[in-house]
């Protein structure tokens, strides 16, 4: 009943997800420790040193969020906020309530693409859109509340959290570095595929994104790639998922061509699910 009273179903997806740790509460610690960590980084020059990078990857996350929004309109409220880090990892994440970064290390070893940099972007969007850090952080702690294996096996979905090594830094304990379930993942590749197809972004460049991780050979962020062992039925879900898309590209892009309102001709782009 404790674990029954822990779930929430999630407006977008209608998954039941469990939800010790709320959202909001998640969003709260997360902007604490982003503020920290930006802080840190801009002390240590490790922040935005690339300006051209940075506007563009701004200028990506823009419409991204717009999309995002409409989606879920209480994100309307939330502070979202993009830097890049100087770092070796091929990396980027998005917090509960919006706050993100892209490493360096995915911009110089991957060379993303506008559109694959929106691919990647859409998808970490998705994480936060969808609470899918609050749910990891709400399965740590029901863990760390020692219930019952069995009562957990539904909500864990095979993720294996004894393999997680102990986590120094504070961005870690926020659940950033927990992996997702596949489930998790599969839900944010089919919703951030979809906001960027109609933010204008070409809903192909997710597969030559996947393309270019794998070919990471392992070094890629296990964002990307550990949660899942089967990285060819992802990469045949996105393909298709692309193919259906490709109208809403199409017509988001010629709005934004003519300049119009993209908004209401994107609704009757939408195809069926
Ligand atoms: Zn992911």
């Amino acid at each position: 009943m404790t674990l029954l009273s822990a779930c929430a179903t999630n407006k977008i997806t209608g998954r039941s997800q469990a939800m010790i740790v709320s959202d909001e509460t998640a969003a709260k610690q997360s902007t604490t420790a982003y503020n920290q960590l930006i802080g840190e980084a801009g002390d240590k020059r490790l922040l935005d040193e690339d300006t051209y990078q940075l506007s563009r990857v701004q200028s990506i996350a823009k419409p991204l969020i717009k999309k995002a929004v409409e989606l879920r309109p209480e994100a309307k409220d939330w502070r979202w906020e993009v830097h890049i880090l100087k770092a070796e990892e091929v990396n980027a994440w998005c917090m509960a309530g919006g706050k993100m970064a892209v490493y360096t290390g995915l911009l110089d070893k991957i060379q993303p693409t506008d559109d694959e940099l929106a691919a990647v972007l859409g998808h970490e969007i998705s994480h936060a859109l969808l609470s899918h850090q609050a749910e990891k952080l709400s399965r740590a702690q029901m863990q760390k509340a020692g219930l019952a294996a069995g009562m957990l096996a539904g909500a864990f979905f095979g993720v294996n959290l004894s393999s997680i090594a102990p986590m120094a830094d504070s961005v870690a304990t926020l659940g950033l570095q927990l992996p997702n379930s596949r489930q998790a993942e599969a839900e944010a590749d089919a919703v951030g595929i979809e906001i960027a197809a109609k933010a204008g972004f070409n809903p192909e460049a997710a597969v030559t994104l996947w393309q270019k991780m794998m070919g990471q050979e392992g070094r890629a962020a296990p964002e990307w790639l550990n949660t899942h062992p089967d990285p060819a039925s992802r990469i045949a879900a996105m393909t298709i998922k692309a193919q259906q898309l490709m109208p809403v590209y199409e017509e988001a892009k010629r709005q934004l061509h003519d300049g119009g309102s993209t908004a209401q001709a994107l609704e009757h782009a939408t195809p069926a699910p």
